[in-house]
């Protein structure tokens, strides 16, 4: 049976709207600029159906006005979120969604509570001087950063569409209009907490804590304290999240504590990129001058942003300041062992290290990143060519390094660590861990300007079928693997998703 009601929810977006009902202040309700002319870009198959929602739906004519923010669907009450934030070390007490909104909330096939957010649809209160939109380019770069993240299995927001407006949109130059709807498991950020606290807003905060544990952290509901219980969750998960960035290479690049998820979800896809040649200084954002968001400094970055956090929670933390802020700090101090603690266990997985954690484990971790460095070898392929090399096919490395001399030694004292684990299925498992495609800066730049400059979108395509199964050898696209020649890789810029 069909249900034809106004009431019944279109495409399976049967809305709920806990954000807007239960905190109070949070958020402000707006409406979508309308979008002269929308199209569909492309659906997300797979997530909509993760979703229990009808792609088809989403696709045709009514689906695409809503993915625009130009319909507003049966249930939807769409509001826009208040946050402040830490933006390259200075505190904004105002910042919120400028160009975005929140059309509400579904429950998907699990049950689990998701986020669907329209982002570039058009201005809100907290816009400032923005126009509130979004071009082409980048709502397809967080498209495909975002799904590139959820294949290597690391926690992200996802984009459930992508839809052009039919609108130029003036960038230096014109440029199409588009709006990505992005699904999330909450959109709760350091930066909502920073809101509240830098209005002295406890029972706000006292309100949005017991909202987040709701959301994230449901074992914590009866904590005796709940707000310190919650700061170790986030930095748990941050610190998990952050040490999954490092092990792939993934460079943020705007890590401001507004664009911190306490879910422990990557968010906010703008000038990030995947680092080709080892080197912890690495930087791609034209805006991140000082490198204040280098690859090596994200995990320091991510305690700082912590300690912020810490900070906007102290007057839940205890009631006497100095205590709070002692228990606050010694979670914040915690970070660095737990972060810690992921980085080597993935570490270990990439070597293919048996057993339980060896004395020497770390150090050769770090000295095969010493080798990458030296020789300014590509950090992905470096990985990647050492699971042939655990049952003896140094065909890959011999690639990679200029002589066979720079990697014998470590190679020796690495085996003789594997021992009896230099097998076959240690290998296997090595591929599971060390991806053979990530989202190559220069390629996923090539895709953006042919779908942007000639609207042609095989090489988008192409890209994210790549992208789909980064673990696989995909002999058909083995010149993907490759990185730029070395002195393209630092020109290649990226630039902020406005
Ligand atoms: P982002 O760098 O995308 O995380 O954005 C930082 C802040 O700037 C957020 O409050 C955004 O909503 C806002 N913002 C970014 N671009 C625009 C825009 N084109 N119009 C209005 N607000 C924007
Ligand atoms: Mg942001």
């Amino acid at each position: 049976m069909t249900t034809t009601s106004p009431a019944a929810p279109f495409a399976g977006l049967a809305f709920d709207h806990t954000y807007a009902r239960d905190l109070a202040g949070a958020s402000v309700p707006v409406r979508a600029a309308v979008a002269p002319a929308p199209r569909l870009v492309r659906v997300n198959r797979a997530l909509a159906e993760e979703l229990g929602l009808d792609a088809d739906a989403l696709a045709s004519d009514a689906g695409v006005r809503v993915l625009a923010g130009t319909d507003v669907p049966p249930g939807a009450q769409p509001v826009a979120l208040a946050y402040a934030g830490h933006q390259f070390g200075g505190f904004s007490p105002q910042l919120g969604d400028g160009r975005a909104l929140l059309l509400g909330e579904l429950l998907d096939r699990r049950g689990r509570r998701v986020d669907l957010h329209l982002k570039g649809s058009g201005r809100t209160p907290f816009a400032r001087g923005g126009d509130g939109k979004a071009t082409l380019g980048p709502v397809l770069r967080e498209y495909l950063m975002g799904e590139a993240m959820a294949a290597l299995g690391i926690p992200t927001t996802r984009a459930l569409a992508a839809v052009t407006t039919g609108e130029q949109v003036w960038r230096e130059r014109p440029l199409p209009g588009a709006v990505l709807a992005r699904v999330a498991s909450s959109h709760l950020r350091v930066g909502t907490f920073e809101f509240f606290a830098a209005r002295d807003d406890r029972a706000a905060l006292a309100r949005l804590v017991d909202y987040a544990i709701a959301r994230h952290d449901p074992a914590l509901r009866d904590h005796p304290r709940k707000a310190l219980a919650l700061l170790a969750a986030v930095g748990e998960r941050q610190a998990r999240l952050v040490a999954r960035w490092m092990l792939v290479g993934f460079i943020h690049g705007v890590m401001n504590t507004d664009n911190v998820t306490i879910s422990g979800e990557t968010i906010d896809y703008g000038p990030c990129a995947f680092m080709d040649a080892y080197d912890p200084a690495t930087v791609y954002s034209s805006i991140d001058r000082d490198g204040r968001y280098a690859y090596g400094n994200q995990p320091r970055i991510a305690q700082w942003n912590l300690a912020r956090l810490g900070e906007a929670l102290l007057t839940l933390i205890h009631d006497d300041l100095e205590t709070a802020a002692a228990d606050a700090t010694e979670v914040v101090r915690g970070f660095a062992a737990t972060y810690q603690a992921h980085w080597l266990a993935g570490l270990r997985a990439k070597l293919g290290l048996p057993g339980p954690l060896a004395d020497g484990d770390a150090a050769l971790g770090d000295d095969f990143l010493a080798l990458l460095a030296a020789d300014g070898v590509d950090f992905t392929l470096g990985f990647r060519a050492l699971g042939p090399a655990a049952t003896g096919d140094v065909a890959a490395l011999d690639e990679l390094f200029p002589t066979a001399a720079a990697y014998q030694p470590w190679l020796e004292r690495w085996r003789a660590r594997l021992g009896s684990a230099a097998t076959a299925a240690t290998a296997a498992a090595m591929a599971q861990v060390n991806p053979a495609f990530i989202a190559r800066n220069h390629r996923v730049e090539d895709a953006l300007a042919a779908a942007v400059e000639r609207n042609d979108f095989r090489p988008f395509d192409t890209l994210l079928g790549i992208l789909a199964r980064p673990f696989d050898d995909q002999p058909a696209h083995a010149a993907q693997m490759a990185p730029p020649p070395r002195a393209q890789q630092r020109t290649h810029r990226t630039f902020c998703g406005t």
